[in-house]
């Protein structure tokens, strides 16, 4: 395997989601592996993305569940919340998955160059010491960071890179975007007691997801308190001498916020990368070009991950990664990622989870389908006099009684869409929905019951 022609058989650029799996994988399998990072070990996932968020939200969730307690029997006094310290305990146990992620790679025997990378000639890398390798292959897994919209005063704006770090909850913050990042953001601050505004350049949000999902959505959001301004644009942003920003939205009066975030999608990180140095091509969106085996134009440079902006999700980056590895380095045939029929989720107030086609992507494909929902309240819910209904939706081929989609909004739904997901995936039927039996009382059990 060790081609002494090089120093390293692979040097991975990043350690995020998709260059941590790539690069313990490929030294499994026997290779002399050398990764670079440039911020910290872990990547977006772990340090300011899925991680983080997650723990956010559960920490927004508690402002509901303590008010619902009431009708439940409990007497909760004095009950306040404290913003530093949720941050802070958060990022303690980023800090330590941190520490994770670098000693499994050490343990694998991958060498960490824990500073910028850049591809200066065929097989060679330049770190940002000055130091000069060379690698048989080359992998880039430098990710995507936050689209900065170009407006007068952007300076003054925050990314959800900032978000995790600030010193107290906004008061008023103005979250632009109308994607997940966006809404989970509005959720979180408006659980905290924020006044939240989401501004959006067209009158849609989440628009890869199920209409019903979104208005559904929209309306609880609209219930919670969160102000929605569509088809509008920044004109400016101006700091004011007491620290709070002016913002000038087309067709809106100037209104005054705390804080703005930023959260209108996310561009591939190709920057300073010396992809020139060896004509890596890129595509209209200024991804990397890669085929099913996430094989560059290059016959030596593979990327994964959000770089080829192919589905920017977590798992995703790793089964790419784990696949480059594999056909790469491995014993076995190569084989590429199947990129169908993935699952996500949006960890809003309530959650959004999904898998396979809408109802309008269904209707356009194929033609003749059956839909099936369940329009609920849930239990706990009804309880809690919390009048905040839930929505299943089920797809269903009627050629053939093939499910080929299930949409959810409702608590837990990312937990349940998992399991789900896997039906769909094994393209079962409604009639083997039918047949199981519910788990009762659940809210997952209306899956199984829908008429
Ligand atoms: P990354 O994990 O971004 O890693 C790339 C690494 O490369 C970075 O650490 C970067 O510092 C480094 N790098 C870049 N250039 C260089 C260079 N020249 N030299 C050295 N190092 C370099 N996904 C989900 O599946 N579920 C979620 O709930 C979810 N929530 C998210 C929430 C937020 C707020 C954000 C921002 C993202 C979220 N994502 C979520 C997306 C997920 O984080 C990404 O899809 C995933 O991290 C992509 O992995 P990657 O390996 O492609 O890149």
């Amino acid at each position: 395997m060790a081609d002494t022609q090089y120093d390293f058989d692979l040097f991975t650029i990043g350690i995020g989601s998709g260059g941590t799996r790539a690069s313990r994988i490929a030294a499994g399998h026997g290779a002399r592996v050398a990764a670079a990072e440039e911020y910290r070990v872990g990547g977006t996932c772990v340090i300011r993305g899925c991680v983080p968020k997650k723990m956010l939200v559960y920490g927004a969730h508690f402002a509901e569940d303590l008010v619902d307690a009431q009708n439940f029997g409990w007497t909760i006094e004095g009950k306040s919340f404290d913003w530093v310290k949720l941050r802070d305990h958060v990022q303690k146990d980023i800090d330590r998955l941190e520490g994770l992620y670098g000693e499994t790679l050490d343990n694998h025997g991958v060498t960490i160059f824990r500073e910028r990378a850049e591809i200066t000639g065929p097989h060679e890398i330049t770190l940002a010491s000055g130091k000069v390798v060379t690698a048989k292959y080359i992998l880039i897994a430098t990710g995507a960071r936050p689209h900065m919209p170009d407006f007068e005063g952007n300076e003054h704006a925050i990314t959800s890179n900032e978000a995790f770090h600030l010193d107290e909850v906004p008061k008023r913050i103005l979250i632009a975007g109308g994607g997940y990042i966006a809404n989970e953001f509005a959720g979180i601050f408006n659980e905290f007691g924020s006044k939240v505004t989401i501004a959006n350049r067209s009158d849609v949000i989440l628009r890869s997801y199920d209409a019903a999902l979104r208005d559904r959505l929209l309306q609880i959001s609209l219930t919670k308190g969160i102000e929605f301004c569509f088809n509008t644009e920044f004109e400016y942003v101006k700091k004011q001498e007491d620290g709070t920003l002016l913002v000038k939205l087309t067709g809106h009066e100037e209104r005054v916020f705390d804080q703005v975030m930023i959260a209108t999608g996310r561009v591939p990180n190709i920057e300073g990368l010396g992809l020139e140095n060896v004509g890596v091509e890129l595509g209209d969106r200024g991804q990397i070009k890669v085929d099913e085996f996430s094989k560059t134009n290059v016959d030596y440079i593979y990327a994964v991950g959000d770089v080829t902006d192919r589905v920017q999700l977590t798992p995703v980056a790793i089964r790419e990664g784990q696949a480059f590895a594999d056909s790469v380095f491995g014993p076995g045939e190569p084989y590429s990622v199947d990129h169908s029929c993935i699952p996500s989720a949006v960890f809003s107030h309530p959650p959004i989870a999904a898998v396979g086609m809408t109802e309008g992507e269904a209707r356009n494909h194929l033609g003749s389908i059956k839909v099936f929902q369940s329009d609920f309240r849930p239990m706990k819910n009804v309880v809690a006099g919390r009048n905040e209904r839930g929505l299943y939706k089920m797809i269903v081929d009627a050629a053939n009684d093939r499910i080929v989609g299930i949409h959810m909004i409702a608590p837990e739904a990312p937990e349940i869409m998992q399991a789900a997901a896997i039906a769909v995936k094994a393209k079962l039927t409604k009639a083997d929905f039918d047949a199981t039996v519910a788990i009762h009382p659940t809210m997952a059990e209306e899956l199984v019951l829908m008429k």
